[in-house]
C-alpha cells in the first residue's frame, strides 16, 4: 500500500481532530477535519501544523468546533478548497462566530477568513463525489448531527480510506443512523469516544425520559432540560413534541438559531415533518420578559448550556431548583470539570450556592456510537479491510475498542497513534 496517515490532533484525546492523509506518490494530501480543543481555562488548543502548500484540499466531517474550529486559519494566506455539506457550513459558521466573540484573543483568524473558507467550499450532498488533485472524495450520512458525514477517499494510487468523523449507528428522532458507503474499504480512521462502553437501548431511554417529563408536568412542575444547542436540543424538542404535543415546550439559548438551520436543511433530517411540527408547537423564548414568565406554569424548558457552564439554563436552574415538584434532566455528556457533573455528584453547584431539591436525572442520549456500533462499521468492510486507525478517544476507550476489533477481525491491524505520530501503510 502507499499511504501515510498523520494524526495532528485527536490522538488519545477527544477534541481538536486533525488527520492528514497523503498518498506516498504525491507531495500533497488531504486534511480531514481541523478542529479546536479547549484547555482547563477554556482557551482554544489547535492541532499540529500542516503546511498550506501541502494541501490538496480539506474535508470537514461536521460542524462541531472540535472538527472545524481551526480550519479557517488556513485562509489567512491561502485558499485551499474545502469539501463539506451545506448544514456543516451553516452550523459551523454560527459556532465559529460565537467562539470568536469569546476567544478571539487566542485565535489567529477572524470572521474574514471564515468567510473566505465558506467561499472556497465545494458543497456535497450525501452520495455526492468530487475529485481534488486525483483524490476522489465522497460523503455519506454519519448519523451524528445534521449534515455530519462519513468521508470516503480514493487515493491517486487506488487505496480506499474511510474517515468517520463522529458517528452514530442508531436512529434518533432527528437524525438517521450512519449509512456506510457501499463498496470496499482498505483503511478506516475511526472515532473511539465510547469505544469501551455500550449505550443502553435507545428506545428504552427515550421512553423513560418521556415518562419522567410527563410525571413532573402532571404534578404541576416544570422540567428544565439543559442541552447542547446543536443536535441535542432539537432531538429532545422533537421527542417531547411528538410524544406529548399537549405539553408547553420552551426553547431558549443558541438552539433557537440552530433550529432555523435545521428547518432550512430539513431534507437532512430523518423525518422533516416531525421536526417542523415540533418547532411549530414550541414557544421560542424571545427576550428577558419571556424568560421571566416561562417557568410560572407547568411545562418543559430546553435551553443551553448542556453542561450548565452558562447560558439561560443557569438562570432557569436558579429559579427551579428549590422546588420538589420540578425536575432537572441532563441529557448530554458532562465533563468532569463541569457544573453539570458537580450537580449530578453532589446535588448542587457550590460556587453559585445552588442546592437542588427538584428531581435530578441524567439520560444517555448520546450522538456517538458505542463499542458495538463502532465495531460494526469495521465488520461492514470485512474482507477488504486491512487496517483501522483509532482517533477521537482517550487511551482507555481506544484500548478497549482495539481489543474488540482484534478479536473480531484478527487479520486487521489496529493502530492508536498519538498527536504528531503517523502510520505508513
Ligand atoms: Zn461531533
Ligand atoms: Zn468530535
Amino acid at each position: 500500500m502507499g499511504i501515510e496517515v498523520r494524526v495532528l490532533g485527536g490522538g488519545g484525546e477527544v477534541g481538536r481532530t486533525g488527520v492528514f492523509l497523503r498518498d506516498s506518490s504525491r507531495s500533497k494530501g488531504l486534511l480531514l477535519d481541523y478542529g479546536v480543543g479547549f484547555d482547563d481555562y477554556g482557551r482554544p488548543l489547535f492541532p499540529e501544523h500542516v503546511r498550506p502548500n501541502d494541501l490538496a484540499g480539506i474535508v470537514i466531517s461536521h460542524a462541531h468546533l472540535d472538527h472545524v474550529g481551526a480550519a479557517p486559519s488556513f485562509y489567512v494566506s491561502t485558499k485551499p478548497r474545502v469539501v463539506t455539506t451545506k448544514p456543516t457550513i451553516e452550523v459551523g459558521s454560527i459556532l465559529i462566530k460565537d467562539m470568536l466573540k469569546i476567544s478571539s484573543y487566542y485565535i489567529d483568524y477572524t470572521e474574514e477568513e471564515l468567510n473566505e473558507m465558506n467561499n472556497s467550499s465545494i458543497v456535497l450532498d450525501y452520495g455526492g463525489e468530487v475529485d481534488l488533485d486525483d483524490y476522489n472524495i465522497a460523503l455519506s450520512n454519519a448519523g451524528h448531527i445534521i449534515g455530519s458525514a462519513l468521508t470516503y477517499v480514493g487515493t491517486p494510487s487506488g487505496e480506499r480510506v474511510l474517515f468517520t468523523g463522529d458517528l452514530n449507528t442508531v436512529n434518533t428522532y432527528t437524525i438517521s443512523a450512519a449509512e456506510p458507503w457501499p463498496g470496499e474499504v482498505d483503511v478506516i480512521v475511526i472515532e473511539s469516544t465510547y469505544g469501551g462502553v455500550e449505550h443502553p437501548d435507545r428506545h428504552r431511554v427515550e421512553k423513560s425520559l418521556v415518562e419522567a417529563v410527563e410525571a413532573t408536568v402532571d404534578g404541576g412542575g416544570v422540567v428544565l432540560i439543559p442541552a447542547f444547542s446543536v443536535g441535542r436540543s432539537q432531538e429532545v424538542l422533537t421527542m417531547i413534541a411528538s410524544e406529548m404535543p399537549y405539553v408547553n415546550i420552551y426553547l431558549d439559548g443558541m438552539s433557537r438559531e440552530i433550529s432555523r438551520v435545521y428547518l432550512r436543511n430539513s431534507k437532512y433530517l430523518r423525518n422533516p415533518d416531525l421536526f417542523r411540527k415540533a418547532l411549530e408547537v414550541a414557544h421560542i423564548v424571545r427576550d428577558w420578559s419571556d424568560r421571566r414568565r416561562v417557568f410560572r406554569e407547568p411545562g418543559v424548558i430546553i435551553s443551553s448550556a448542556g453542561m450548565l457552564k452558562g447560558g439561560p439554563a443557569l438562570y432557569y436552574l436558579k429559579k427551579l431548583a428549590g422546588e420538589l415538584k420540578n425536575a432537572v434532566i441532563l441529557v448530554s455528556y458532562q465533563s468532569n470539570d463541569s457544573p453539570g457533573h458537580e450537580i449530578l455528584e453532589t446535588g448542587g453547584i457550590a460556587d453559585l450556592g445552588i442546592s437542588v431539591k427538584a428531581k435530578l436525572m441524567w439520560f444517555d442520549l448520546s450522538s456517538h456510537a458505542g463499542r458495538r456500533g463502532l465495531l460494526n462499521i469495521a465488520l461492514h468492510y470485512k474482507g477488504s479491510l486491512k487496517a483501522v486507525i483509532l482517533v477521537h478517544g482517550d487511551n482507555e476507550s481506544r484500548d478497549k475498542l482495539a481489543k474488540s476489533i482484534n478479536e473480531a477481525l484478527p487479520d486487521v491491524k489496529v493502530y492508536a497513534p498519538m498527536n504528531g505520530e503517523h502510520v505508513s501503510l
